[in-house]
């Protein structure tokens, strides 16, 4: 099961990726947990590859609890 609970709702991985991105990914992997803590509220971060577009390949960050996120690029 890839399908995670954020702020609340139950999102897939290319829903989690749009909330990092700010736009759908061509693709995205599952979600997993990522090994930290959110700098904003401490809550659980979760982790997501995807590609925003062909040639690249992004780890995405987003907090379970607040609207924190991140990306490695
Ligand atoms: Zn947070």
């Amino acid at each position: 099961m890839s399908n995670r609970v954020v702020q609340g709702r139950m999102v897939t991985p290319e829903r989690l990726a749009e909330l990092i991105e700010g736009e759908r990914p061509m693709e995205a992997d599952g979600i997993e947990d990522a090994d930290r803590a959110c700098p904003e509220c401490g809550g659980d971060v979760l982790a997501v590859s995807y590609m925003p577009t062909v040639t690249e390949l992004i780890t995405g960050y987003k907090c379970q609890d607040c609207d924190w996120s991140d990306a490695d690029r």
